[in-house]
């Protein structure tokens, strides 16, 4: 049996609700996956559940679908964001796969002082992030903002979510998490040159950060990033 194929589209969903698709989504489905009219797939937009819809029109470059049932209501991440120093492209974009699958609300690329990727691409970024939220079953997409200074990141930041400072200067025994208060939360990684000592003195002075080790090693800043968000969710997250 064909697997199911879920599309994320930017349009409202309900009852016998018409969708059209992009053409670069017509492409896909009719195109690569030849699939055609009277078929069903399943779709979202990240307010109104899961739906199954019906392709009522394929065309090369267009096609409409019709919803026909709410299968899945929406399912939001939880209030974590992933605030990470983007490194090569391919980690980069391993990093915003990873964040979509394991849940995060909103991603962040941060500029720190040893940050020497090269510029990000925002839209390419978010394209990765609705990829991963369509394979991996969930109808939640998380944003991804533009790249931010660290600096102007601390500056305007909202007291009320708490940091998760990844700190490598803590490697050693893992800290847990599950004492940590519930409420909004952001996970801060570093690039692979680690964080300045400037900028480990501005995070340990500040209240709302609270340093964590990952453990006794040092791990890259894509593999740290999946062992934080893992650790979060599972004390803090939907994951219990
Ligand atoms: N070059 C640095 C390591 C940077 S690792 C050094 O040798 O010290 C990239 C990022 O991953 C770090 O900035 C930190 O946010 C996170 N990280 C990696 N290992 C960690 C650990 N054991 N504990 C806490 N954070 C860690």
């Amino acid at each position: 049996m064909a697997s199911t194929i879920r599309l994320f589209v930017d349009h409202p969903l309900g009852q016998a609700q018409t969708v059209p698709l992009s053409s670069a989504q017509a492409h896909y489905l009719f195109g690569v996956m030849r699939r055609g009219a009277g078929e069903v797939i399943e779709v979202f937009n990240g307010r109104d559940g899961t739906w199954t819809a019906e392709v009522i029109e394929a065309r090369k470059k267009a096609g409409v679908l019709a919803c026909v049932e709410q299968i899945a209501p929406q399912r939001n991440a939880p209030d974590v964001w992933l605030l990470f120093a983007p490194i090569k492209k391919q980690r980069t974009d391993f990093i915003v796969e990873k964040a979509a699958e394991l849940g995060a609300a909103r991603i962040v690329p941060v500029v720190t002082e040893f940050t020497n990727a090269e510029r990000v691409r925002q839209d390419r970024l978010q394209a990765h992030a609705v990829e991963a939220a369509e394979q991996c079953g969930g109808n939640y997409v998380p944003e991804v903002a533009d790249a931010t200074k660290l600096p102007d990141l601390l500056d305007g930041w909202d007291a009320s979510r708490r940091i998760l400072f990844c700190d490598e200067g803590r490697a050693g025994a893992a800290d847990v998490l599950s004492g940590l208060p519930a409420g909004p939360w952001a996970i801060l990684i570093g690039p692979e040159g680690g964080f300045s000592d400037r900028e480990r003195a501005r995070l340990h002075s500040i209240d709302h950060a609270h340093p964590v080790s990952l453990g006794p090693r040092i791990l890259r800043a894509d593999t740290a990033a999946v062992a934080a968000l893992t650790l979060w969710q599972q004390a803090l997250g939907d994951w219990t």
